[in-house]
């Protein structure tokens, strides 16, 4: 296909706090259908509140498009820049006639300008998701375009920008569908050309409902923060909606770009799946390079105090082992059982595995059996087994009390890998404190 340049889109996000996925995934579309237009994806920060603009809640905008690689392909505009030309907008409309001064309400704080919607014709537009969507001529009533303190209304600014910038086709969250009858008359009375629509659904939760931080992370932040990683996030979002006609589910950027069309996102709400991200993020995760794997999670863990000078040769080691099972980069807070003397045991996992009858006797007869054979896979795996044939248990058995006595927690890399890595004494010692201390 050759580069269709003139393909204009933009995200217009209102920077108002954190950002939410579902105006994240907007700019992923706009992103993708950009790319694969061979055309351009722009910024303009819709930023005319200016008591919830602030300089924070743009930070969080630029820091969530930046981690997610979507750079725009031209200086952002903001609209509050804009407020001159949105004013002319309205002048010209009033000397054509097509808007009105009134003092609304009769309130006497000063005339609002108000837009003459055009009168007898219905509205319909074709959405490039939803399809044809009409709107009855009584329904459409007239609307304020410039308050009586002068300030320009979103509708009339989102359409003087989108004029201004040239915008093509207008990607963004269906809750927009009602504003986009009044817009498509804004741009008809300014005597520009009506770009093209498409309404993306709804992120929504399990019940339904929009999805909200009520219903677990929402915001784009909370993610980067708990370990998600950049590309798993972008993948997961764009098959929030969408699909790329097939069965894959995991596609790098460049397979997104190049499957991306809007004519395949779907016109129903998208149900939003916490637990299929973490499995994504996981999977991508296991594909990184070693060496990639271990500068994430190094990045990640920062300098805690369980990871100090002399622990990086370990540390490569731990990446090595828990790669494939590590579902978030937040697992490598899990980690300090390699580094530190004693494992930080979990009270759950104490109560349910190691507070039992019989527990302290097996794992003692099983400090006993290691300490006389090679500390080897094969060795400590004849010993477990042994330990829990003496004890009359079914194989493997053994495993999971032997797990919490010697890292405190439930999950992990294989017993015996985990063993070998902490080295002989270290297991001897633990499971001994486990034995004697821990143990019903
Ligand atoms: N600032 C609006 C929003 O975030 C812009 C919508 C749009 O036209 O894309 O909902």
């Amino acid at each position: 296909m050759f580069p269709n340049m003139s393909t204009r889109v933009r995200f217009a996000p209102s920077p108002t706090g954190q950002v939410h996925i579902g105006n994240i995934r907007a700019a992923i579309f706009n992103w993708l259908f950009a790319r694969h237009e061979g055309g351009r994806f722009l910024l303009r920060i819709e930023d005319t509140d200016r008591e919830r603009s602030t300089p924070e809640a743009l930070e969080a905008v630029m820091a969530a498009m930046n981690w997610l690689g979507l750079e725009p392909d031209e200086p952002p505009l903001f609209q509050s820049t804009r407020t001159d030309a949105h004013i002319a907008a309205a002048e010209q409309l009033l000397s054509n006639g097509l808007a009105f001064k009134e003092d609304k309400g009769g309130t006497g704080k000063g005339d609002c300008v108000i837009f003459r919607m055009p009168a007898g014709t219905d509205s319909e537009f074709d959405d490039i998701i939803k399809g044809r969507l009409t709107k009855k001529a009584e329904d459409m009533k007239d609307f304020v375009i410039v308050r009586s303190d002068g300030s320009p209304v979103f509708h009339l600014a989102n359409v003087v920008d989108d004029i201004f910038m040239g915008i093509t086709h207008v990607i963004r969250g269906d809750d927009h569908v009602e504003n986009t009858f009044r817009h498509i008359a804004l741009y008809k009375a300014l005597g520009a050309d009506v770009p093209r629509y498409a309404h993306l659904p709804m992120i929504v939760n399990a019940q339904g409902k929009p999805y909200s931080k009520r219903d677990g992370d929402a915001y784009v932040g909370d993610f980067r923060q708990k370990g998600y990683y950049a590309d798993a996030l972008f993948n997961y979002l764009s098959l929030l909606g969408w699909s790329p006609g097939d069965d894959r589910e995991q596609l790098t950027r460049q397979e997104l770009t190049d499957a991306f069309t809007l004519e395949r996102v779907r016109s129903s709400a998208s149900q939003m799946d916490l637990k299929k991200l973490t499995f994504l993020n996981g999977r991508y995760l296991a594909d990184m390079s070693a060496a990639d794997f271990e500068t994430a999670a190094s990045a990640y863990a920062g300098s805690p105090d369980w990871l100090q000078a002399g622990k990086a040769a370990r540390f490569s080691e731990v990446c090595r082992l828990l790669q494939s099972r590590t579902k978030t980069l937040a697992d490598v807070r899990e980690w300090t059982y390699f580094f530190d003397r004693m494992p930080a045991y979990e009270q759950k996992a104490v109560d349910k595995l190691l507070r039992k009858e019989g527990v302290g006797v097996m794992l003692s007869a099983f400090v006993q059996k290691l300490g006389v054979v090679g500390f080897d896979h094969d060795s400590i795996e004849s010993a477990l087994r042994a330990a829990e044939a003496e004890a009359g248990l079914k194989e493997g058995k053994l495993n999971q009390p032997v797990r919490v006595s010697i890292t405190g927690i439930t999950t992990g890399a294989g017993i015996c890998e985990t063993m070998l890595l902490l080295g002989k004494d270290s297991v001897i010692a633990r499971l001994t404190h486990a034995a004697t201390n821990l143990c019903g």
